[in-house]
């Protein structure tokens, strides 16, 4: 599940697994495919505007 959050006043998609966000919701559902196969992307956290 993608969450959507504020951050710095527009609206952001939050991966559920590792909890980092994106502008586009496509990424970040993305991630979050990625993160439940278990491979770690670098080339898609580099587009995150949020890390927790
Ligand atoms: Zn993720």
């Amino acid at each position: 599940m993608v969450w959507v959050k504020n951050i710095g006043m527009l609206p952001a998609y939050l991966c559920d697994s590792c909890g980092c966000g994106y502008r586009d919701a496509r990424v970040a559902f993305e991630c979050e495919r990625l993160c439940k196969s278990g491979s770690q992307s670098h080339d898609i956290k580099s587009r995150s505007v949020y890390q927790p």
